[in-house]
């Protein structure tokens, strides 16, 4: 792909916000909430029709462990409890506090599986939509972030690939919730990809719903097809077979591997009904409509979590989160085996440093995407610890706007008082 084109094109400027939410994940939506909600004008822009990223287009469930290493104390509260309570209104989840591991809701997986969260995802995706409603955030679905345009380790403008073509809009703060690094990686943050030595990621995994199923024992066969019961009876979500090596900000590479995941989630089906007790008469339910990545890009912010610090627990006084789920390496390859190699920390914490990339003033991320060595990230991708990073951003974005400081000048004490008032846990 040597040869080059020239192109240039006057934009149509779309608007000014205070906040654009690049992505809406669980980090996106949480993020455009809780800036929402402070007052700021706020744009979320994701690139699919849904919100929810990964728990709604993904199909992944559940929200993995809200509870410490040993299962006495939540870690995640805020925002993603209010979640769980709006799903309860549609019956549309299992309490945490009812889910102690091993259980059918995870696989009965005993490590680091206490009190995950089953949830419905289309639900999921109803109550996201009222809830950014609710904080009076501008959606816009279909609409995927393209470039930008920067000044002076500033972002001046996004440049949209709206449905009606591309668009140009200006934030005072850019959070990138892409789960790609999409935002920093244009504007010239650095960012790598995958294990620092080889550069491969963790692999992907299309998940898929199937319906008429219930474990006959209270253990998984010996067959490994990792099913999680949702709060449906008989329907379980299955997490099975990987692709390897694949480049999530590579079109031609997501291509192939999502063509090789469809096969293999026939060949999981398959084994399901011929082969696992209790599924002989499952039926396929739905597949989820995007490839399932558990990896790929980090950025290089102002602080890099440590494998070291999920081990010890290092209390950064800069904490915005508290989290705990094991370093969840799925194999890089077919010969490597084994996850969860190196024991956790009862509680650890994330810095909000490692939501500020390092050159861009006016950028935060917040994701599956901070600043973290590979393995460190095996426990810092799941979902709750996603949304607790994004409920972090929103206020870290409102005291910018309305201090006139850039984020890494912003006072600490004050984001962490917000987020305490908000039921964040940071201790
Ligand atoms: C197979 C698999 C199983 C997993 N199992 C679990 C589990 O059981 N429990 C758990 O808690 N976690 C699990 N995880 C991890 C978890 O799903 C993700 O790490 C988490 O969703 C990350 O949240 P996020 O908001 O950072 O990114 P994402 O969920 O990836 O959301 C990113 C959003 O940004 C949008 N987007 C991307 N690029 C652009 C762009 N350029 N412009 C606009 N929008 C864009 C996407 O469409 C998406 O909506 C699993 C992950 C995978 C892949």
């Amino acid at each position: 792909m040597n040869e080059q084109i020239y192109y240039t094109k006057n934009l149509p400027f779309y608007g000014k916000y205070d906040v654009i939410v690049v992505g809406g994940g669980p980090a996106g939506v949480c993020a455009a909430i809780s800036a929402g909600r402070l007052g700021l004008k706020v744009l979320l822009a994701e690139a699919t029709g849904m919100l929810g990223g990964m728990a709604t287009a993904g199909l992944v469930q559940p929200f993995m462990t809200v509870y410490d290493r040993d299962g006495d104390e939540p870690t995640v509260g805020g925002i993603y409890r209010e979640i769980i309570e709006r799903l309860d209104e549609f019956s549309a989840v299992v309490y945490p506090e009812e889910t102690d591991s091993p259980s059918i809701y995870t696989s009965f997986i005993k490590k680091y599986h206490r009190h995950v969260t089953p949830f419905h995802s289309y639900m999921l995706q109803v109550v996201l939509d009222k809830m950014v409603q609710e904080a009076n955030v501008e959606v816009m679905l279909y609409t995927r972030f393209s470039d930008c345009i920067c000044e002076d380790e500033h972002i001046k403008y996004l440049v949209l690939s709206a449905l009606e073509g591309l668009i140009s809009v200006s934030g005072e703060i850019i959070i990138d919730c892409t789960g790609n690094a999409d935002v920093a990686a244009a504007s010239g943050v650095y960012t790598y990809k995958g294990d620092e030595e080889s550069g491969v990621p963790q692999p992907a995994t299309l998940m898929f719903e199937v319906g008429n199923a219930e474990y006959q024992k209270s253990e998984r066969p010996t067959l490994p097809v990792k099913a999680y019961r949702t709060p449906r009876k008989g329907v379980y979500s299955v997490n099975h077979y990987h692709v390897y090596s694949v480049d999530a900000t590579n079109s031609k590479s997501m291509s192939d591997a999502h063509r090789c995941a469809r096969l293999q989630v026939l060949d999981a089906y398959r084994v399901l009904r011929e082969e696992t007790p209790g599924f002989e008469n499952c039926e396929l339910f739905q597949v989820a409509s995007v490839l399932g990545v558990r990896e790929s890009r980090h950025i290089d912010g102002v602080y890099k979590i440590t494998v070291d610090d999920i081990a010890k627990g290092t209390k950064h006084s800069d904490r915005i989160a508290v989290y705990v789920f094991g370093m969840d390496v799925h194999s890089r390859n077919k010969n490597e085996t084994g996850n969860f190699k190196i024991e956790v920390a009862k509680r650890y914490y994330i810095p909000y440093r490692s939501m500020l990339p390092k050159r861009v003033n006016n950028l935060l991320v917040a994701g599956k995407t901070i600043s973290c060595e590979s393995q460190a990230a095996g426990g810092l991708r799941c979902m709750p610890c996603a949304m607790a990073m994004g409920q972090a951003a929103g206020p870290a974005a409102f005291l910018s706007v309305n201090t006139k400081k850039t984020v890494n000048e912003i006072d600490i004490s004050m984001l962490q008082s917000i987020l305490k008032e908000n039921k964040a846990i940071l201790d």
